[in-house]
């Protein structure tokens, strides 16, 4: 089920989107000179850090799904791109539930990628905007069981959210409507990892009219309060429980955890 499709006008090709500007970071073909134009000005550390994001998506999704976690409600979802979150734990859990979220109208136009689920299972798209959780949620509650456990994603997300709109609040709201057992999955771009290159990328995305608030470990560990992080904690991505560890570490600017609701 998707809210409908966007006509063409929705795609506004003026701009750069989020979206767009990750997916030119990860080699994906569906952005606008606009999106490129911010991108290819980006230090090349940029690409490792969407890799690296992605990544942790990959392995986060199969561990949950290894721990029987079978619902999933992932918002800012991003263009698709395989392998997407239900393919990793529908490989796992043939019958897990997905529902996908993204406000930006590009994703719901490649939203059929997202929507071939295993039939055993389901998937579900929905356009709507973090900053109104409830919304989302009343969405989720047509297809995902609140009264079990519920993965929360909110993958590279937040720093799109200024402290300005409330970004602490939204996740609560979120977070209060899942039973104990669910799992919060997040990660976030760091202002205190490389912070000369923190400053370089909101300056560059700014030029391109999109706001960021990256933030400092404990403000990223914020948003895990009254949670229980998961081995190893919150960490870089790249250290996020890989079952090889790298031989030589890979530096990154990317905080990333999972925690349990109690
Ligand atoms: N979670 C994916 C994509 C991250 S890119 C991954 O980690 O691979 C960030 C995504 O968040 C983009 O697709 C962007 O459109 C979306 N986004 C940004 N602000 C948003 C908002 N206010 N509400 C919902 N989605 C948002």
């Amino acid at each position: 089920m998707t809210t409908g499709t966007p006509s063409p006008q929705q795609i506004d090709t003026s701009k750069a989107h989020p979206a767009r500007v990750y997916d030119w970071l990860l080699g994906g073909k569906d952005n606008y000179p606009v999106d490129e134009a911010v991108a290819e000005k980006l230090p090349a550390e940029a690409r490792d850090a969407a890799r690296q994001n992605r990544e942790f998506m990959h392995r986060a999704a199969a561990w949950l799904a290894g721990e029987g976690i079978d619902q999933f409600l992932d918002i800012g979802t991003g263009i698709p791109t395989e392998p997407n979150l239900h393919q990793i734990v529908q490989r796992l859990a043939p019958t897990a539930k997905v529902v996908y979220t993204d406000n930006d109208p590009i994703v719901l136009r490649h939203a059929e990628a997202l929507l071939v689920s295993r039939p055993e299972g389901a998937t579900d798209y929905i356009q709507a905007d973090v900053r109104k959780p409830r919304e989302i949620l009343e969405h989720a509650r047509g297809v995902l069981d609140f009264g079990r456990p519920i993965a929360l994603s909110l993958i590279a997300l937040m720093h799109f959210i200024p402290d300005d709109q409330d970004p602490y609040g939204i996740v609560s709201d979120l977070l209060a409507a899942l039973p104990p057992g669910s799992h919060l999955v997040l990660s976030h771009a760091a202002s205190d990892l490389y912070p000369e290159l923190a400053e370089q990328v909101t300056a560059e995305y700014a030029k391109g009219g999109i706001r960021l608030g990256f933030r400092t470990r404990p403000e990223v560990d914020r948003f895990f309060d009254g949670l229980d992080l998961v081995d190893p904690g919150l960490v870089t991505a790249p250290e996020w429980f890989k079952s090889t560890p790298s031989p030589s570490p890979e530096g990154s600017g990317i905080y990333a955890g999972v925690a349990r609701v109690r």
